[in-house]
């Protein structure tokens, strides 16, 4: 693998950063303007993809899952998180991030064939805002977003396409990577023959993880040859 090209696709929340709760807040915003009970997004959304969030919040609150309404509901999300993240305390940038980055930006630099990218089931607008607050957005070039798929697993798909085009190769020549916090990133890398780097860094505990090829307890354990092999 050593001298294959690499696309690495990062996790947003719960792997790069925690919005201390403002992207809840704004979804469950979104909900009660559709007269969704607030009873109708109490499950987890650890993992999911945007879209996949509020396609179960219609379903639990027994309302037709209808495009326009989805739709609807996503764009009201947006407004309710840009106004939802800047006074959000919460918010911090995880442990080990900038330090990951700055590795792989190092290798990059010494002329190794790396696309540094997001594998992320927020919309790429929501991907942008969550993390434009710690000035992380321009730090990647590219990702695979829920606005690119509902599934995760389809989503990640784009984002190793976009890689490998960065690359100037083809999908197939690239070894990818994923980094993420949850099961559903793990069997989503798992199903596209991805790389799996789990990060056990508070939701999910590490043994409903052990598909990944590598568990860790927060991204300041991530070694270069946990990336690039
Ligand atoms: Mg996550």
């Amino acid at each position: 693998m050593r001298d294959r090209p690499v696309v690495v696709l990062f996790d947003i929340d719960g792997t790069l950063v925690t919005c201390g709760g403002a992207g809840r807040r704004a979804m469950e915003r979104a909900f009660d303007e559709h007269t969704l009970a607030r009873s109708t997004s109490d499950f987890s959304f650890g993992g999911m993809t945007d879209r996949a969030i509020v396609r179960e919040a219609l379903r639990r609150g027994e309302r037709d899952v209808d495009d326009a309404i989805l739709e609807a509901t996503l764009e009201r999300y947006l407004t309710h998180l840009a106004d939802e993240l800047p006074r959000s305390t919460g918010y911090r940038v995880l442990e080990g991030v900038h330090e990951t980055l700055d590795g792989l930006e190092r290798e990059v630099a010494r002329g190794r064939r790396i696309a540094i990218g997001l594998g992320t089931g927020n919309l790429v607008r929501g991907a942008e805002l969550k993390l434009r607050v710690a000035d992380l957005w321009g730090r990647f070039g590219f990702g695979g977003f829920g606005s690119d798929h509902e599934d995760r697993a389809r989503l990640l798909d784009h984002g190793r396409s976009r890689g490998a085009a960065e690359l100037g190769v083809s999908s197939e020549d690239v070894v990818t990577v994923v980094i993420g916090d949850t099961p559903r990133d793990v069997s989503a890398a798992r199903a596209i023959g991805a790389r799996c780097i789990a990060i056990a860094s508070g939701s999910f505990a590490r043994d409903t993880m052990l598909d990944a090829d590598v568990t860790l307890d927060s991204m300041r354990e991530v070694r270069l040859d946990h990336l690039l092999g």
